[in-house]
């Protein structure tokens, strides 16, 4: 079942989520809705626990069809930079250039509870980044220099105001 996205105001996003203890049918139905969710979206590659509000330390995503799924995720290693103009499905329509480590080491576990490790760059590391922030309760302007966040908050309001403006006049249509 797809979930509402919770987007940037929502508290459950300033939180940092908690680690699975247990891996069970819970768990197992989480990652479901996730990808329920995931896929009902308009853009996302990549959703954390915390985007549908469970405060859960595991994140799924998909690239090149393929659908993964991590449990109690850490970076263990980074290297490099790489600037990405990243987007978030919780600031929806806000794209910012963004300079993070470009390789990555996650270590964390998989749903049979077995270690494992994925070694990634470009793409796949910058999400590895970004979804682990948000199981840290941080979101990309939390990562901005202040400057930079000023600028972003402004367009992300726009953003939002233009969205709100919108709908009633479409009402008005009917
Ligand atoms: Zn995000």
């Amino acid at each position: 079942m797809a979930y509402e996205i919770r987007t940037f105001g929502d508290p459950v996003l300033k939180t940092p989520a908690a680690a699975i203890t247990q891996i069970d049918g819970k768990v197992a139905r989480l990652v479901d809705d996730m990808f329920d969710t995931l896929y009902a979206s308009d853009s996302g590659i990549g959703l954390a626990a915390p985007q549908i509000g469970v405060q859960k330390q595991i994140f799924v995503w998909e690239i090149d069809d393929e659908a993964m799924v991590i449990i109690n995720p850490e970076i263990v290693e980074s290297r490099g930079e790489w600037v990405y103009d990243e987007g978030c499905l919780s600031i929806p329509g806000l794209y910012v250039e963004m300079l993070r480590p470009n390789e990555v080491l996650m270590r964390g576990l998989d749903l049979d509870g077995n270690e494992i490790e994925i070694e990634a760059s470009e793409l796949m590391g910058r999400l590895f980044q970004h979804e682990l922030d948000h199981l840290n309760g941080m979101l990309m302007f939390d990562r901005m220099t202040p400057d930079q966040r000023k600028e972003a908050l402004a367009e992300y309001r726009r953003i939002v105001d233009e969205q709100a403006a919108a709908k009633p006049r479409r009402l008005k249509l009917k």
